[in-house]
């Protein structure tokens, strides 16, 4: 859905690239053609609309590499507010067991809204129910009609109650059905060409909501169709102890052993992997969606990212659901990240640009876009403009240090060149009308 027209971006007082050299330039023009970017420089000149970034920060546009979009119908649910895992989860299932199709669209709306004002051009989604009809397609329209660029992925539950899993029975699926889904949906969805607004991916919940021949069999079927392959994995201390005692391995051995490991592969949270599985990751190119605000939110405990980067695995940031946030602002969500590094590890662990390559040209090689993440002719034009004018940035003397001094909501957002926010508002869809209806849904819930 390239959009024929020009733009150029005027005069932007500092442009972080992320590109290979991660050069930076003031005082430069970005023009955008036909989606792309065609040229970054200064005094650019074009034949369509001009936009002046005067006293703004460009970045490329972030990237998410890991959220549940259902869930922002239900944040800050009382029962769940100060659960452990375990309990929230128990708390939260059979609200969503009465989820429907519009639950899901409006839900993934939001969600990608919030996203969005964030900064937020490429976002994954981890749809593992699928309760009263509602299908990934429900999220996929979704992003379409706010124009997200998406990386949906069909997950999926077997084991429910009656066999000592933990969700309802009513919220797992046969797993003859499940890999049929996958199927349908990425025959009828999965474009990869350069460019693609929308690639599907295949994702059982986790190692322990399905069986190990539906996590074999979704990594066949996923290579066979040439789609990616995500699941949570080495969440916190009980998942360790769980995979010890039910598989006799350790996380990453049983993610190798079914085929799950890979540059087409990508975890949640990994707060838990040693040294070894590290090593697993950087040699095998799995990645990692880094979710820090949910590791404080759960108390799963600091991932090893500072390791991990230095090994050589790629890292990219994932909000995670908003029932673990219960926020879904990306650009916080990477100042997170930041922080919680320097936690562990003291001021020097991770710097605020590094954190911001994270959030962006490393979400993006997470997810295996190439062609995103990163301002250079020729990639896609997913561009993020941050008013750097405004109290939050009021002192601030380096603009390329977003993540310490800047604003938390983008002035503008273009998405494959379409300006998707501009002055602040989402332009594509009525955002207090969903809003509106959102929090009517959400009544309607807590009533039943
Ligand atoms: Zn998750």
């Amino acid at each position: 859905m390239s959009q024929s027209n020009e733009t150029i971006i005027r005069n932007a007082q500092l442009v972080l690239t992320m590109n290979d050299a991660a050069d930076e330039h003031a005082a430069c023009d970005i023009r955008i053609k036909d989606g792309v970017i065609a040229e970054v420089g200064h005094g650019l000149i074009g034949q369509g609309a001009v936009l002046d970034a005067k006293g703004c920060l460009i970045t490329p546009g972030l990237v998410n590499t890991h959220h549940h979009l259902y869930q922002s119908l239900t944040r800050a649910v009382p029962g769940g507010q100060d659960a452990l895992l375990f309990g929230w989860l128990q708390t939260l299932y059979p609200i969503w067991s009465r989820f429907g199709p519009e639950e899901m669209y409006v839900s993934a709306q939001v969600g990608l809204a919030e996203l969005m004002l964030s900064g937020c051009t490429l976002t994954s989604d981890h749809l593992y129910l699928y309760p009263n009809g509602a299908r990934l397609d429900d999220t996929i329209a979704a992003a379409a009609d706010i124009g997200m660029r998406f990386h949906p992925t069909r997950g999926s539950m077997s084991i429910g109650e009656s066999d000592g899993g933990l969700p309802p029975d009513a919220l797992v699926e046969n797993e003859r059905a499940i890999l049929e889904d996958c199927i349908r949906v990425i025959d009828a969805h999965h474009d990869a060409s350069d460019g693609s607004m929308c690639r599907v991916g295949v994702a059982p919940c986790s190692p322990f909501s399905v069986s190990r021949d539906l996590m074999r069999d979704a990594a066949i079927l996923a290579r066979d169709k040439g789609v990616m392959l995500h699941t949570h994995l080495a969440e916190n201390d009980e998942d360790i102890a769980y995979s010890l005692e039910k598989f006799g391995c350790r996380p990453g051995q049983y993610a190798e052993d079914l085929g799950w490991t890979g540059d087409d592969v990508w975890h949640a949270h990994c707060v838990k992997l040693d040294g070894q599985e590290i090593d697993l990751f950087a040699r095998s190119g799995t990645g990692v969606a880094h979710c820090p605000c949910s590791n404080c939110r759960l108390g799963s405990g600091i991932a090893p990212v500072r390791a991990m980067r230095d090994a050589g695995v790629k890292v990219g940031l994932g909000v995670d659901g908003s029932a673990s946030n219960d926020a879904g602002n990306l650009v916080l969500e990477a100042r997170q990240s930041m922080l919680l590094q320097r936690v562990n590890l003291g001021a020097d662990a991770m710097s605020a640009r590094e954190a911001l390559r994270i959030a962006t040209r490393g979400g993006a090689e997470v997810l295996g876009r190439s062609d995103c993440g990163q301002i250079a002719v020729g990639k896609r034009a997913d561009i993020a403009i941050w008013d750097m004018s405004g109290i939050e940035a009021a002192g601030n003397w380096d603009a390329g240090a977003l993540l310490l001094a800047g604003p938390s909501q983008v002035r503008d957002l273009f998405i494959e060149g379409r300006r998707v926010v501009a002055s602040g508002q989402v332009t594509s869809i009525d955002l207090p009308k969903t809003i509106a209806r959102q929090n009517q849904l959400a009544r309607v819930l807590s009533q039943a």
